[in-house]
């Protein structure tokens, strides 16, 4: 196996499907990809939102890499949420798209988030919802979808690449190059079952699942296995020696079944100091000299704007697809 980190200056290249993978049920969807000659109008046209459960980020751009204004506060009620995203966007009156990558699960044929912990928010119509309070048409998708598209685009990594993430919970979208996964089921990483690490009798706490992957090794698992906030663990603690095999074991999983070029590790419990480096050690050692595949292990080049660029770039791509907001794909 050969591991390369490779840097890539932004790109504009073309990708012809995305799919989406999530710990949500997540449903598959296919973009359109357009190739694009760059207009860059004068004011901002494209408004972006990643909501998160914890806090949504809003902005505006000329175009996806080229924020113009944005703003960041905590996700409290909906209706209360969405009164906020709308004083945001109304002082933009030149926008004409908005992408939405929202936390899930989400259906995305209704566009209604779905059975989230977070109750009052359950069945909640987040698309309509927002297409009505601020008159604009929403393009919709996950939120680790629109960091997979966002990094694929204008990140390092080029080709097939999984994007997951690791923190409130753990999920992956699969996206481009030679995989053409759009029209297959969805899938979910962090549900995956993997070996047990030596010594390890933590129950999980996923709520379905138990010691699935994301009932292990996401955020709230580690803060309720070891006590205290991940962010708050030592560098030298047994939990990231832990945290390391079970991610690698994941990346693994996703390397013998989906065979991508790139797998990117995002999420609030990748920033750990040297963690991203175990995994990829641990998964060389894991490999041993069975099947030399090639791939890079990376933390996402865009971060931690991934999803915010993703969501933006939802809102590029359908102005591209409408050919209403001034820019026209070649
Ligand atoms: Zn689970």
């Amino acid at each position: 196996m050969n591991f390369e980190l490779c840097r890539r200056t932004a790109n504009l290249r073309a990708i012809s499907d995305i799919v989406a993978v999530s710990t949500a049920n997540i449903r598959a969807a296919t973009i359109t990809m357009k190739t694009r000659a760059e207009h860059i109008p004068s004011q901002p046209i494209l408004a972006g939102i990643e909501a998160g459960g914890t806090s949504f980020r809003c902005a505006v751009a000329t175009k996806p890499t080229q924020i113009v204004d944005q703003v960041s506060f905590a996700t409290t009620q909906p209706q209360e949420t969405v009164q906020r995203v709308q004083e945001f966007f109304s002082r933009f009156p030149g926008l004409k798209h908005l992408g939405l990558a929202t936390f899930g699960p989400v259906d995305l044929d209704t566009g209604r988030i779905t059975d989230t912990p977070k109750n009052s928010w359950q069945h909640f119509p987040i698309q309509s919802s927002l297409e009505r309070l601020l008159g604009l048409p929403c393009a919709l998708h996950t939120d680790v979808a629109a960091a997979a598209l966002a990094e694929a685009t204008y990140g390092s990594a080029a080709g097939a690449l999984v994007y997951i993430t690791v923190g409130t919970g753990i999920g992956g979208a699969a996206i481009g190059g030679h995989l053409d996964l759009a029209h297959t089921r969805p899938t979910e990483m962090g549900h995956l079952y993997v070996p047990r690490a030596i010594g390890d009798d933590f129950a999980g706490i996923c709520p379905y699942h138990g010691d699935c992957v994301e009932g292990l090794a996401s955020g709230p698992a580690l803060a309720a296995r070891w006590h205290q906030p991940p962010e708050e663990l030592a560098a030298d603690h047994p939990a990231w020696t832990m945290q390391t095999h079970y991610l690698s074991h994941l990346c693994l999983a996703v390397m013998r079944t989906l065979a991508p070029e790139h797998i990117i590790l995002g999420g609030g419990v990748m920033q750990a100091p040297q963690l991203i480096e175990r995994v990829r050690r641990h998964i060389q050692t894991l490999l041993g000299d069975y099947h030399d595949q090639k791939i890079t292990v990376s933390l996402p080049s865009l971060m931690p704007d991934s999803g915010l660029i993703g969501a933006l770039e939802l809102a590029y791509r359908a102005a591209a697809v409408s050919h209403t907001a001034g820019i026209r794909p070649s």
